[in-house]
């Protein structure tokens, strides 16, 4: 809980010294001797200020004694177990048989229980404690001990990047708070969006409409539709902004940067749900990516005031300064599955470097990304600076990667159009002064080695999340798994089962593990891949999701076993709830099955064997490598994010290299060797 706890960002659930949960433990008996009428109170300890608290309330409450029991592990306390059962209560007396393994794993969680520093058995009879310390209350008992026992030392405050934690559904405020906000949203469904541009809000005869993907019936929103020409003019406009804004001072820019999030933390629930009804987001789901949003404004401002100090190279008689400018226009062109994150990482990089922004977000999800616009512009980022074309990417895409103004193109979305930019930019146009710079984060066809050796309830429950979670509709999504020969039976019986339980539902009920995919165009292309499928490999599973499909766009999780690896479906992005298993002999031809596709973003290995370990490091051809965990979920700072191969030209999003990417470096070199005096400087002019 602890370890798990800290690495969220946490505050910890759990007791962390003994003395608060043997107090608990009290709390405790005095609740189910208070209610013995309706439940059977069982006081499991050997430890007899606990049992003595306990048979004390027994008496006070005047619980017969038959009411409730004390148990103790047999071998253990055996005349505790006898004084307890002549004093005249019920004693059970248990022990644990069963599997030889989990029989060991109890064992040994008994023995840290029994030896570990605050255990009562070792204080009395290890360490002799008299029986007034013993028996004292757990908190007076701390106090006594305290006076020997130093403190814990405080954790010094850190100056680390922290993650912004993403909501603890588990309790029940935050439940309540998203609820609120997904019954806010729904009464503001259908709301319009205006292209803006150098501050001025247009509409458009032709518009865009957003579509709820769990109701095809429900309206979102409904946004303009930018045209080539609002594309020359939007460019027009950020140019404008470049120079003031280029020159505005890096810890400024910071600041708006850092504003921007802090509006998206007080909004998080509003802005989660409104994923939920544009994308079909589940709840976590959309909840992460509004952290991830608020991530990078607070990375990369932090960056950006490391980057804008100048490095010096001086010797005497010369100064030499290293340091960065920013490019100028930046395109950025946004996907829909991290609708707010994306935009927002590339948007907010372009931004903090000194570079002003034609922002276009994908055509499913203009909502969000209007919610975006409006924030920086809330929080007073001069217009101009973010010009915002929602757009069909085919109509106004060319028009925008071929403008002769503009410098950088950022995008983030599938390998066809990431190239296709690739190749336009690259074309040099008479009217250009500088050569295009491309960034582009694009698909994959992320793998899991399952060794023989591995956890297969971790491998499993890795397997899962990472191929389901949000329908599968994740670059870092798991697409392929690639199982040792050995395990492979078994595991495929586990995870066909465990996905089998998944809840399948729409993304509003927070209960949904699988929502809807995003439109009916992704629908009919997943379904094209699985009817491939079934002539390719053979079908293991395929959840139904039943009524589900006449109103929303529904594909139930599918797993393909005995899938040959140059299969299409094990090679294409399939970008849905799909799943190819794969058979390997060995560690090496797993690797060598993983590293067989085009792509090269995320890839993930379950093994206990530090040899197979070492060698994916070494050999896995991914951008992102997980070892015995999950591949989905990438955190800023902490894993940063993107690959290589067809996966992506850039470095990774989210992590320390990312920025210099839109700043171009000059180094400006002085002669400081005094040759005479400098005529003074006439002050009259
Ligand atoms: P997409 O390529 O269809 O669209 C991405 C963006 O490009 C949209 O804004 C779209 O309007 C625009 N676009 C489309 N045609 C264009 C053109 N001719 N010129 C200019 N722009 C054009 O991708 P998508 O369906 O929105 O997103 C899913 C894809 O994104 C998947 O392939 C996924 O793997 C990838 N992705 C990659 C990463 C990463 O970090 N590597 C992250 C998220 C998504």
């Amino acid at each position: 809980e602890t370890v798990v706890a800290r690495s969220r960002n946490w505050p910890i659930p759990v007791y962390q010294r003994k003395w608060q949960s043997d107090d608990n433990y009290e709390r405790q008996v005095r609740f189910l001797m208070e209610n013995y009428t309706w439940l059977r109170p069982a006081f499991g300890s050997h430890n007899l200020r606990s049992l003595a608290h306990a048979v004390a309330w027994g008496r006070q409450l005047k619980v017969p004694s038959g009411a409730y029991e004390i148990q103790m592990l047999y071998g253990m306390g055996a005349e505790q177990a006898q004084l307890f059962s002549e004093l005249g209560h019920r004693v059970r007396i248990y022990t644990p048989f069963g599997e030889l393994i989990p029989g060991m794993a109890y064992l040994v969680r008994r023995l840290l229980e029994n030896t570990s520093n605050d255990s009562f058995l070792r204080a009395s009879f290890a360490e002799n404690v008299s029986i007034e310390e013993l028996l004292m209350k757990p908190a007076l008992r701390a106090v006594t001990r305290a006076v020997t026992q130093p403190p814990p030392e405080p954790e010094a405050p850190s100056e680390k990047f922290l993650n912004e934690p993403n909501t603890d559904f588990s309790l029940e405020h935050n439940r309540q708070a998203m609820q609120e906000a997904i019954d806010t949203v729904s009464d503001e469904l259908g709301i319009e969006i205006p292209l803006i541009i150098g501050g001025k809000r247009f509409d458009t005869k032709q518009t865009i409409v957003s579509r709820n993907p769990s109701r095809r019936k429900q309206i979102v929103g409904k946004s303009a539709s930018a045209t080539p020409e609002h594309v020359a003019q939007a460019v027009v406009a950020a140019r404008s902004a470049f120079r003031k804004w280029s020159r505005t001072e890096t810890q400024f820019r910071a600041e708006y940067i850092e504003l921007a999030a802090a509006r998206m933390r007080e909004r998080r629930f509003e802005l989660a749900a409104w994923e939920v009804f544009e994308c079909g987001k589940p709840w976590a789901e959309a909840d992460a990516d509004v952290s991830e949003a608020i991530d990078f404004c607070m990375y990369y401002a932090a960056q950006i005031r490391r980057l804008s100090i100048p490095r010096q190279c001086d010797i005497p008689g010369e100064e030499n300064s290293y340091f960065y400018r920013p490019r100028g226009v930046v395109a950025v062109i946004a996907p829909w599955n991290f609708p707010l994150a994306i935009l927002t990482g590339m948007t907010v990089a372009a931004l903090a470097t000194g570079n002003t922004v034609v922002l276009k977000p994908a055509e499913q999800s203009p909502v969000i990304a209007s919610m975006l616009v409006k924030i920086l512009e809330e929080v007073g980022i001069p217009d101009g600076v973010v010009n915002f074309l929602p757009g069909v990417g085919e109509e106004i895409g060319p028009e925008l990667i071929g403008s002769p103004d503009v410098d950088l193109i950022a995008f983030t979305g599938s390998q066809a159009v990431g190239l296709g930019i690739n190749e336009r930019a690259a074309k040099t146009d008479l009217r250009q002064d500088t050569v295009k710079r491309v960034i582009a984060e694009m698909g994959g066809k992320n793998a899991i080695i399952v060794d023989d050796d591995a956890n297969l309830d971790e491998a499993v429950q890795g397997v899962l999340t990472s191929a389901f979670g949000y329908s599968g509709q994740k670059c870092s999504a798991c697409s392929r798994a690639i199982v040792l020969e050995a395990a492979y039976d078994e595991f495929v019986k586990r995870l066909v089962n465990a996905t089998r339980s998944l809840a399948i539902g729409v993304a509003e009920e927070p209960g949904t593990f699988v929502g809807p995919v995003i439109d009916e165009e992704a629908q009919t292309r997943i379904h094209e891949y699985i009817e491939l499928g079934k002539t390719e490999g053979r079908l293991a599973l395929a959840c139904d999701p039943g009524e589900l499909a006449q109103t929303g766009y529904f594909v139930g999780p599918h797993i393909f076993v005995d899938v040959p690896p140059e299969a299409r479906i094990a090679q294409h992005e399939i970008f849905g709830p799909v799943l190819v298993v794969i058979k390997a002999r060995d560690f090496s031809h797993a690797l060598e099955i993983a590293n067989g596709t085009k792509y090269a973003l995320t890839g993930g290995v379950y093994s206990r064997s530090p040899g197979n370990l070492k060698r994916a490091r070494a050999e896995f051809e991914v951008g992102n490598l997980y070892l015995n965990r999950g591949i989905t979920g990438a955190l800023v700072e902490r894993q940063p994010f993107g690959g290589f191969k067809m996966s992506g030209i850039g470095s990774k999003a989210g992590g320390p290299d990312y920025l210099r990417q839109f700043v171009i470096p000059v180094n400006i070199t002085e002669n400081t060797l005094r040759r005479g005096f400098a005529p003074p400087e006439d002050k009259s002019t």
